[in-house]
Parts: C-alpha cells; sequence; structure tokens
C-alpha cells in the first residue's frame, strides 16, 4: 500500500509541530493520510492567563494549525501536566490505534524527562504489546499486525541516547513548519521567535546527525514488531520517506 497512514501520540499542543511539522508536511504533500492525537489539553502552558482560558484558546489553535497542515487532530483532554502511564490512559491508546490502524506510529523516546512526554511514550510502546490481543480492551477490534513506531529526537543521553536511524530532508517544508509553530499563538510572541526555536533544534540536530541538508528532522525506530514487518519497514523506508 503506497499511501501511508501515520499516526502520532503527542504529550501537547505544539509537539506535533516542533518534533516532526515538516515530516508531517511532506507526508501530507504525497497523499499520507495523518492524525494527531495530543494527551493534555496543554491548560498549564501560559503563566499570563488561567488554566481554562488557556485551554479554550489551545483548543482553537490546535484547530487552526491542524487545517493548515491537513492533518486530523484529536485531543484526549488529559490535564497537563497530569499524563501517568496508567490502565485507564492505556485504553484510550489502543482505542486510537485500533479505530486509526496506522503503518507508522511516531512519539516522544521515554527517557525525555518531561513526564508528559515519557509517559506518553511509555502508554503507547505499553500498548504495542497488546494491540493484536482480541480480549484485550474488546470495543475495537485487535490489529492483525504490530506499527512501526518512530521516536522524536531529543537531546537527552541517559540510559540511552538517540539514534538517528531516519533523516529527512525537511529544507523545502522548513518555513511552513515555522509557520505551523507560529499558530500556537497563546505560546510564541511572533514568527521570528518561532523560527529562531526551530533553527536552535536544527543547529543541535545537526550538532550531533551529520548531514549535508540545511534542516531535518530525525527518527529513532522502536525495536518493537515482528522481526519480518521491522525487516518490510527497513526495506521501504527511503521510499516512504522520499
Ligand atoms: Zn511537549
Amino acid at each position: 500500500m503506497n499511501k501511508k497512514r501515520i499516526l502520532l501520540f503527542c504529550a501537547h499542543p505544539d509537539d506535533a509541530e516542533l518534533c516532526a511539522g515538516g515530516t508531517i508536511k511532506k507526508f501530507v504533500s504525497k497523499g499520507y493520510k495523518v492524525k494527531v492525537v495530543i494527551m493534555t489539553n496543554g491548560g498549564v502552558g501560559n503563566n499570563d492567563m488561567n488554566v481554562s482560558k488557556t485551554v479554550d484558546i489551545r483548543n482553537i489553535e490546535m484547530q487552526d494549525v491542524a487545517s493548515f497542515l491537513n492533518y486530523e487532530v484529536k485531543n484526549l483532554n488529559i490535564n497537563d501536566g497530569e499524563v501517568l502511564p496508567t490502565l485507564e490512559y492505556r485504553k484510550l491508546v489502543i482505542d486510537e490505534i485500533r479505530k486509526f490502524k496506522p503503518d507508522i506510529i511516531m512519539t516522544h523516546r521515554s527517557n525525555d524527562y518531561h513526564p508528559d512526554h515519557r509517559y506518553t511514550s511509555i502508554l503507547v510502546q505499553d500498548s504495542l504489546v497488546l494491540i493484536c490481543t482480541g480480549n484485550y480492551c474488546p470495543t475495537y477490534s485487535p490489529l492483525n499486525y504490530t506499527p512501526i513506531t518512530l521516536f522524536f529526537w531529543d537531546r537527552f543521553t541517559k540510559p540511552n541516547s538517540f539514534n538517528a536511524d531516519i533523516v529527512y530532508d525537511i529544507t523545502n517544508e522548513f518555513e511552513d513548519k515555522v509557520e505551523a509553530l507560529s499558530k500556537h499563538k497563546s505560546q510564541y510572541k511572533s514568527i521570528e521567535e518561532c523560527r529562531n526555536v526551530l533553527i536552535d533544534i536544527n543547529n543541535e540536530l545537526k550538532q550531533n546527525i551529520e548531514s549535508s541538508y540545511k534542516y531535518i528532522e530525525a527518527f529513532e525506530i522502536c525495536e518493537y514488531a515482528k522481526k519480518d514487518e521491522l525487516i518490510a519497514f527497513l526495506k521501504s523506508k527511503s521510499k516512504i520517506f522520499g
């Protein structure tokens, strides 16, 4: 199947743009279906506003960005800062995966220090192990395959540094990534601030990853999938990310 289905699990409303905005733009223009599941309501992201006002504004911003980059978005509305690897949240994640039937999942690494990032990753990893087990959370049919999961880049090194298994050239998409991030208006003062934030991230990435591309995003492949599924993904990787 050429038209891939990509499901991102992000802890906060702007994580998808920060970690994979250029990749999303490229995937959508290739005809892939992209959905972003945001775990939290982003309510503590602005010190100048109370939580409920911030949540309302961030909901509007999430929809704005999703329309701009042309992806589907869903917010699981967990309180910001309160993601935990509970059975209740695991079931939410499993339902989302089974409903969407992704070829590829993208999420944070579990040695990210932000607890929402860390536990979003743990929830996805715990779900992967049970996604094909039909009697577990039987609301939606089990998958008969394990999606390939890719982790976003982060700078942390303990217990393991990020491994750049996939390096994607997003030079042509960089300005759209900047504009997408700037639509999170309650978090960033201007488009210049967004550009600077993303240039800083890109510089840090390129200090660690050798690449001739001007702007990149990078992903680490999760080892959890059936062996033949991982081999098939590795074989088709350059086509999927072409
Ligand atoms: Zn975040």
